[in-house]
């Protein structure tokens, strides 16, 4: 059976279905009892899986569609290759994750982001989305629906997607800059201070010591700063996992180039990251990101030996149901491991103690461990309601929604 990109998964289910036209997945999703729509496998959790069936959209047809400030994509299509499209048609996508090789419908269905205080999750760009229902049904949902907003960060939990309409924007150059050893922020006035010093800023760190490991700071209007608190820009390109070679990460010493070649850390031709890996991320309220920063710093000697390295990054609030921004700015807290599950296991419990209390809510594509998480989440029930309304018989339900939601009904 086929496995998740950081092969830590194997997908349980009896069998992944291919369908090759639309009326094929329709004829699968009416027949099926049980069902889950798989993306291009970039997840860490088991989020998509089941044990039942699992249908990917790899092998259906369909192009890309520009229209006006709008483009329609298939569901399973990359950022990557949506990209390059809009490139030759001089638009863009206001932000991009840290690697162009996952699907546009399993990203938005997690609410992927990059960073930019300005800037949504990816999900936000979401004008419409073309959904198979339990029935096999097509159906529509557009922004202003009443649904709408718990439709897109979905958790795969409401259908199978078939095709994504994203709003695009006219395209824009960035400048990469990478400042090496940056002294770590003393508080909010600081953090602020650094998030801001570019249109999407990255503070990569392993917890030890007074520096942080690297900042990333990619500008589009504004010049990039000469320094942050003193520490001036590299003068040769940096992986921010030391150990892994540069040719991997997108161009860097402030040379400008576009959008789709500059946002992503990680060139589509490469392997991105280290590979060897799992990772957790959890999104904070951006005024509790300091008392955040400091817990995980007093637990730097248990962390910092299971981790590559980690990556603070800010997202701006949306009203997304089930987003880790809904209704907050937010500070997202990254950790990427080293692949030793067992270790991992035994440190998230107790991450997690220190980070919840504070409001912080789990990436839904990675690794973490608690269950109770309604009380973050003000339409929680709401999205349950609306499951049991599209979904009466669970045909998209799977362990990974009974944890979090309990048993279906
Ligand atoms: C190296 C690496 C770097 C990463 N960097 C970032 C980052 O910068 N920012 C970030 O936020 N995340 C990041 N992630 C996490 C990643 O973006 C998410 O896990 C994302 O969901 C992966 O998309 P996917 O297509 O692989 O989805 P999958 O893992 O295949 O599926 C995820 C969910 O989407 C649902 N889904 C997929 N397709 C459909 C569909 N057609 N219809 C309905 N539901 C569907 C599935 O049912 C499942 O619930 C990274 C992951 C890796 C491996």
């Amino acid at each position: 059976m086929e496995r998740n990109w950081a092969g830590n998964l194997t997908y349980r289910a009896s069998r992944i279905a291919r369908p090759r036209t639309e009326a094929e997945l329709r004829e699968l999703v009416a027949g099926t009892p049980r069902i889950r729509a798989l993306g291009s496998r970039h997840s860490f959790s088991d989020v998509a899986d089941t044990p039942d069936v699992l249908v990917s959209l790899d092998a259906l047809p369909g192009d890309v569609e520009v229209a006006g400030d709008r483009v329609t994509v298939p569901a399973a299509t990359r950022y990557g290759d949506l990209a390059e499209v809009l490139r030759a048609r001089g638009l863009a996508l206001p932000n991009l994750a840290s690697l162009p090789h996952i699907s546009v419908a399993g990203a938005v269905a997690t609410g992927t982001h990059g960073s930019g205080d300005r800037n949504g999750c990816l999900s936000t760009s979401v004008a419409a989305l073309d959904v198979v229902g339990a029935d096999g049904e097509p159906r529509r949902v557009l922004r202003g629906d009443p649904e709408f907003a718990g439709s897109v960060v979905a958790l795969g939990a409401l259908g199978v997607v078939v095709r994504v309409v994203l709003d695009v924007v006219p395209a824009f150059d960035v400048r990469q800059t990478v400042y090496p050893e940056v002294p770590w922020p003393s508080g909010m006035a600081e953090l602020d201070a650094l998030m801001s010093a570019g249109y999407s800023v990255s503070l990569f760190t392993d917890w030890t010591g007074d520096h942080l490991r690297q900042v990333w700071v990619k500008s589009t209007t504004t010049a990039p700063p000469a320094d942050l608190f003193g520490a001036g820009p590299a003068t040769a390109p940096l992986h921010m996992i030391p150990t892994e070679s540069v040719d991997a990460v997108t161009e860097q010493l402030g040379a400008p180039g576009p959008w789709l070649d500059r946002l992503p850390h990680f060139r589509m031709t490469h392997k991105p990251s280290s590979g060897e890996e799992l990772q957790s991320e959890y999104l904070v309220p951006r005024e509790a990101a300091p008392e955040a920063i400091a817990r995980v710093r007093a637990m730097a000697g248990r962390v910092s030996p299971v981790l590559h390295v980690t990556e603070i990054r800010s997202v701006a609030a949306d009203d997304l149901w089930l987003s880790g921004a809904h209704g907050r700015d937010s500070i997202a807290v990254h950790f990427t491991w080293r692949q030793r599950p067992a270790a991992v296991a035994a440190l998230l419990p107790d991450l997690e103690a220190a980070l919840l209390p504070l409001g912080a809510r789990p990436h839904w594509g990675k690794c973490f461990a608690g269950t109770d998480l309604a009380s973050r989440y003000p339409r929680w029930s709401d999205f349950g309601e609306l499951r049991r309304a599209v979904d009466p018989t669970g045909k998209f339900d799977n362990p990974f929604l009974s944890r979090l939601f309990g048993t279906f009904g």
